[in-house]
């Protein structure tokens, strides 16, 4: 059984709207966040000076809201995962400001608790599972690698190495492997930096799934690679403020961002120039956005009213690459 489904699902791009409810010890004040439809629309209202409020309407291909499970998340996010058991390139992106829930999405806030776990290891689980039953048909080889870029610069956060062009894939065979191989991968990422979430906030991590598969009868392989993206926060720094380091690393930031949402919206528009040289981490996924790749976007956002600047600039962003 194929899991062909993928392709009925209107353009190879989605986007979905993750909402992040008010966290313990905020103020449970109003929310911006004030409808969410079953289509895909959700309504943000931005308080006035005046009292009134603006009111604007955003589309999506689906929106969560703050009661959400990280299983309803995956449920809706399993077919592009399986897809890259036939030999598809798929891309999942979490984009957002810093503390919008890009890292509660993808990895789950407590890795030792499987009911919170994120997209990354149940989309792994769920890839050794399903090459497991199909074991008799095709014999499936798995690896993974996870990078970071900061300022433009590529860091393989599995064999620690500064600069590595072609990171190292580790063959893994089990959801413990990977595991293993994320505590490495997080411990490298806090080397060198003053606080840790300083750092994951300001640059993108890539972990990289390959497969490989060769059918038992036939001899024929398949290639399919799945990248799931945690990006560097979206908030705008102010420039009068940010200076030496930061005032870089906020350049570097807006521009890999810009750059990625170019190519998006490029291939949502299926425009012939695609402008993926502009940024280390266009590149890097090149062979994975346009053709038959396949790109999903979980935009996130959180219903404080002192966001909502920010929440307006990501919904504009997301809507312009679906
Ligand atoms: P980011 O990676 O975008 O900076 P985090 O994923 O670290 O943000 O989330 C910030 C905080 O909000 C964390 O404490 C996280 O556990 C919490 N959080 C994020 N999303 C959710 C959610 N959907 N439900 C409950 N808590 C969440
Ligand atoms: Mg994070």
């Amino acid at each position: 059984q194929l899991y062909n489904q993928v392709q009925d699902l209107k353009g190879t791009i989605r986007v979905y709207c993750r909402v992040r409810p008010f966290l313990r010890g905020q103020s449970n004040g109003q929310s911006t966040v004030d409808y969410i439809g079953e289509n895909g629309n959700i309504m943000i209202a931005n308080p006035l000076k005046n009292g009134k409020e603006a009111r604007k309407v955003f589309s999506f291909n689906k929106v969560f809201g703050t009661n959400v499970t990280q299983d309803q998340i995956y449920a809706d996010t399993q077919p592009l995962v399986r897809s890259v058991l036939d030999g598809y390139n798929v891309c999942i992106f979490a984009y957002g400001q810093t503390g919008s829930g890009k890292t509660y999405t993808m990895s789950g806030p407590d890795l030792t608790s499987e009911q919170t776990w994120g997209v990354n290891y149940r989309a792994l689980r769920d890839l050794f599972q399903i090459s497991k039953t199909r074991g008799d048909v095709i014999k499936y080889e798995v690896g993974v690698q996870m990078v970071e870029i900061y300022n433009e610069q590529v860091r393989d956060l599995l064999l620690n190495g500064l600069n590595v062009p072609d990171a190292s894939w580790i063959p893994v065979s089990s959801t413990q492997d990977v595991l293993d191989l994320m505590k490495i991968g997080q411990r490298n990422r806090a080397v060198g930096a003053t606080a840790l979430n300083e750092r994951s906030s300001r640059s993108h991590s890539v972990l990289t799934v390959h497969v490989y598969g060769k059918e038992l009868v036939s001899g024929s392989i398949l290639k399919g690679c799945l990248h799931l993206v945690d990006l560097a926060g979206s908030e705008r720094v102010d420039k009068s403020e940010a200076v030496g380091e930061r005032l870089k690393e906020a350049q570097h930031i807006n521009r890999s961002l810009s750059a990625l949402g170019d190519v998006i919206s490029a291939l949502a528009q299926k425009s012939p120039h695609v402008p993926y040289r502009n940024s280390k981490l266009t590149q890097i996924l090149q062979d994975s956005l346009g053709g038959h790749a396949k790109t999903l976007m979980f935009v996130h956002i959180n219903p404080e009213l002192n966001s909502i600047g920010e929440t307006i600039s990501t919904l504009k962003f997301a809507e312009r690459v679906s």
